[in-house]
């Protein structure tokens, strides 16, 4: 078995400068009136257009409540992508980060897809040029190329196939259990996850997601001392030192499903705090902490809220249902390329639908 690393050098630096980038595009918060007033203009936009919002539990509260009063979804990106490609309306409004409104367009090319800020980027896609990424594939063509998600459309199309943390592991191990080895990226802190427990033989890159990056397992110790009955859930974006201290390592989904599903009152959430609008709606008598981060200081990058899903507002949603503004395409043959890959795991999901709650997975969550 090898387990290299990839090191993308620039990495670093590029985030940085994107990230303060983003924090000066992350709108100041509406007044009461002026929310009320946009809420109800972008309904009116919403059926005028014949179009849907769908939309990511890390997006503000207010599109998430938006998309679940219009008909749309608030979901995690395996979701979002098939409730985009299923529904029936020709306008698909994606409030997330852009390879989200790529995928969109990807399994939907006769659709119109907006999206409130076309800025909004991932540092998984940003530290994943194609060039370097194609460069990478080509030095190792006896791999099986797994990406994940947040990715340009350009790595898709050299991929084998894509995964979302929902799927992620049980697409590894069917290719383990084929004998295959592989090659993965961006995100090295999910890609470790998942060759621990998978076995599998992984060459990874090296990017991180900044918000779960950030995560500390000394701090999370801590914590866990004050609130002894608490259980941890823990996104597998994380450092190591958090995920082992998880009752419950998963997806957006899959920690909704826990907070809603477990006995326990009281839960420490290791990912971004965007989705503790929806966990409060599932779950409201439920107490919910925020992990720690390395703190409020100027080494914290995101503090637990990724700064381009927070660029996703109210204003931007009726701009490009008002305006057309920040239309997504995907040139052909980056497009079909691309679809090959996303469509391998759609199929797997649908072939495999336990595959989505894998056991080992989700640790101890029978013992809320
Ligand atoms: S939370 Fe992390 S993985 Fe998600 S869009 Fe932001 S930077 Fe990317």
């Amino acid at each position: 078995m090898s387990q290299v690393l990839f090191d993308y050098p620039q990495q670093d630096a590029s985030g940085a400068t994107c990230t303060a980038h983003a924090w000066a595009k992350v709108p100041e918060p509406l007044t009461p009136d002026r929310r009320t007033a946009l809420m109800a203009r972008a309904k009116t936009l919403l059926k005028e257009r014949n179009a849907v919002l769908v939309a990511h539990y890390y997006v503000d509260g207010d599109l998430q409540d938006l998309a679940m009063e219009t008909g749309g979804c608030v979901a995690d990106s395996l979701e979002m992508a098939r409730f985009g490609r299923d529904h029936a309306s020709q306008t698909l409004i994606v409030a997330g980060v852009k390879f989200m409104g790529e995928s969109a367009k990807i399994l939907s090319p006769e659709k119109r897809v907006l999206m409130p800020d076309l800025d909004a980027t991932c540092s998984l896609d940003l530290g994943c040029p194609a060039d370097d990424f194609a460069a990478f594939c080509d030095a190792h063509p006896d791999r099986e190329v797994v990406v994940y998600a947040n990715t340009s459309a350009a790595v898709k199309a050299r991929a084998d196939w894509m995964v979302t943390s929902s799927c992620a592991l049980a697409i590894v191990q069917h290719l383990k259990d084929q004998g295959k080895k592989v090659l993965w990226a961006p995100d090295r802190h999910l890609g470790r996850y998942i060759q621990e427990n998978t076995g599998a033989d992984m060459l990874m890159w090296n990017g991180a997601c900044i918000v779960h990056d950030e995560f500390r397992g000394v701090e999370l110790d801590l914590l866990r001392a004050e609130y002894p009955d608490a259980k941890v859930l823990v996104h597998p974006e994380s450092p190591r030192s958090v995920v082992e201290q998880a009752d419950v390592v998963g997806s957006t989904s899959q920690m909704l499903n826990a907070v809603t599903s477990m006995d326990a009152q009281t839960f420490i959430v290791a990912t971004d705090n965007g989705i503790l609008h929806r966990m409060r709606q599932m779950a409201p008598t439920k107490t919910l902490i925020e992990a720690p981060t390395a703190g409020n200081s100027a080494t914290c990058k995101s503090c637990a809220h990724c700064p381009w899903m927070a660029m996703n507002a109210l204003q931007g949603v009726v701009d490009c249902l008002e305006r057309g503004t920040g239309e997504i395409f995907v040139d052909e043959p980056i497009r079909s390329q691309a679809l090959g890959c996303i469509d391998r795991m759609l199929d797997f999901v649908k072939n495999n639908p336990a595959s989505v709650q894998k056991p080992g997975f989700v640790k101890n969550i029978g013992a809320a």
